[in-house]
């Protein structure tokens, strides 16, 4: 019909824009190299990154043996965890998790820190007592306390003052030593033997478990419903401050999500999406590939073609015009059905957008815009990881592993496929030997365990 040749016309225009010949992924590859070149750079910073972030305290050998403790702060609750750890790159066991809900009136307020470390404390103690060791040996020595925090970036949450606080953590040295100060005055309140020396972003707890387990582990890459990379970083005294002048590495919070190139295909979706959220110019490239903006491309390329094409009769679901109303689950679950009819589309496109019906034509157009964004996405996310690489120089001759994890990575599996397709792609087989992409061990709260343990003295 008209309307599906006009609906197959907007289509076909918004797939040219997005595409990403192995070209253009090198220009990209090569600005985001650079950029971490020059962020580096004393003085004026010309990339685009935000600032690093560096974090001096040592990363784990893979020789750390005992039972550490945790804490990973998320955006409406905690998660307090425990390991065990053998050496010899063995893996993390007996792994208790426990997660506890913060309370609206400490999240509502700015000055609830102090209310947040007490509670956090209260339950750690209770913590340690429910979880008995099964280490016979436990001295009374003080402890280390790993303290991760996991920024939600989901624009649509309540927005609480105390996340807005906790955001800038991940930016800010400044504001994590507050917070340990803090949560170290309330463990001594309570009477517990445990110390807290950091507090980190949960990406770079995920680099240390990353290394625990492999001395070639170089970065780690979170893609959830945000993004974030930590990498390690060797050049030492330009941005090493004076305490740790003798740290050979350094752990890099680079904020990838804030990249921008000129290089990076942007449709006037984009610009739109960009335009209507909270902080817009910032954080294009975490716009263009993580969990929380991919299914809200895909709604405003169905809206486009619901009011132009009348792909869905004559009126546009009003559903349709919810903003991020699709959600990166759903998206997947849709681009990844695999019956005849497409009859998981046409039941989320119900359940979703209130869609009784569609044509099998229809179904398949949506999948195809899914598999447009998702492909765009996961090859830019492949990109960048080969530029991260580049930029260390490690490209030829020298295994370099990169731990991914997060929600989207995880759970997407043609996102996934076409990541590791892309490095591949890019790198060519010889090269591509050299870089290896591994799933993190041990689930996202598990990082603040491998952190504790690489503060702990041995
Ligand atoms: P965070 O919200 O801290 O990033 P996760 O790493 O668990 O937490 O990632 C959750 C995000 O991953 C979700 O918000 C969603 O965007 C994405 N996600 C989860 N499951 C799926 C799935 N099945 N398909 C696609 N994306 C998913």
């Amino acid at each position: 019909s008209n309307q599906q040749l006009s609906a197959q016309r907007i289509l076909r225009e918004f797939a040219r824009r997005c595409a990403t010949p192995t070209s253009k992924l090198w220009q990209v590859a090569n600005e985001m190299a650079s950029d971490m070149e020059a962020e580096l750079a004393p003085g004026d910073r010309g990339g685009n990154l935000g600032v690093p972030v560096s974090y001096l305290a040592g990363l784990p050998t893979g020789e750390e043996k005992g039972t550490f403790y945790g804490i990973n702060l998320r955006g409406t609750n905690f998660v307090i965890v425990r390991g065990k750890l053998e050496g010899r790159n063995e893996a993390l066991s007996d792994l208790s998790r426990q997660e506890i809900e913060i309370p609206l009136h400490i999240l509502s307020s700015a000055d609830s820190t102090k209310e947040l470390c007490d509670l956090m404390a209260v339950e750690v103690a209770k913590f340690v007592g429910l979880h008995v060791e099964s280490d016979s040996k436990v001295e009374a020595t003080e402890r280390t306390l790993g303290f991760t925090v996991s920024l939600p970036v989901d624009d649509l949450l309540p927005s609480s003052a105390l996340h807005s606080k906790w955001r800038r953590i991940s930016v800010n040295d400044t504001m994590g030593g507050e917070l340990a100060q803090e949560m170290n005055h309330a463990l001594k309140k309570h009477g517990i033997e445990m110390r807290v020396f950091a507090v980190v972003n949960d990406t770079i707890g995920h680099l240390a478990g990353g290394r625990y387990y492999n001395k070639e582990s170089v970065a780690a890459v979170s893609l959830g419903m945000g993004t974030d990379v930590a990498y390690i970083e060797s050049l030492p005294q330009q941005i090493v401050k004076e305490s740790s002048s003798e740290a050979a590495e350094t752990a890099i919070n680079m904020q990838w999500g804030n990249f921008f190139s000129s290089h990076l295909p942007l449709t006037e979706y984009d610009a739109s999406l960009d335009a209507e959220s909270a902080d817009p110019g910032c954080r294009i490239f975490e716009k263009l590939i993580s969990g929380m903006y991919l299914g809200e491309i895909v709604r405003r390329v169905l809206l486009r073609m619901a009011e132009e094409s009348a792909l869905f009769g004559d009126v546009v679901p009003p559903k349709l015009t919810i903003s991020y109303s699709l959600r990166s689950p759903d998206m997947a679950a849709m681009h990844q059905d695999t019956s005849q009819d497409y009859e998981i589309v046409q039941a989320k496109l119900k359940e979703i957008f209130d869609i009784e019906s569609s044509t099998t034509s229809v179904r398949e157009m949506v999948t195809e815009i899914c598999d447009v964004v998702s492909e765009r996405g996961a090859r830019l996310v492949g990109a960048g990881i080969v530029g991260i690489v580049k930029k260390m120089g490690r490209l030829a001759n020298r295994k370099s592993v990169i731990t991914i994890e997060g929600g989207l990575y995880e759970h997407y599996r043609i996102y996934r496929n076409y990541l590791h397709s892309t490095v591949w792609e890019m790198l060519g087989t010889d090269l591509s030997d050299n870089v290896i992409i591994d799933h993190s061990h041990g689930g996202s709260s598990a990082a603040s365990i491998f952190l504790a343990a690489s503060q702990t003295d041995h």
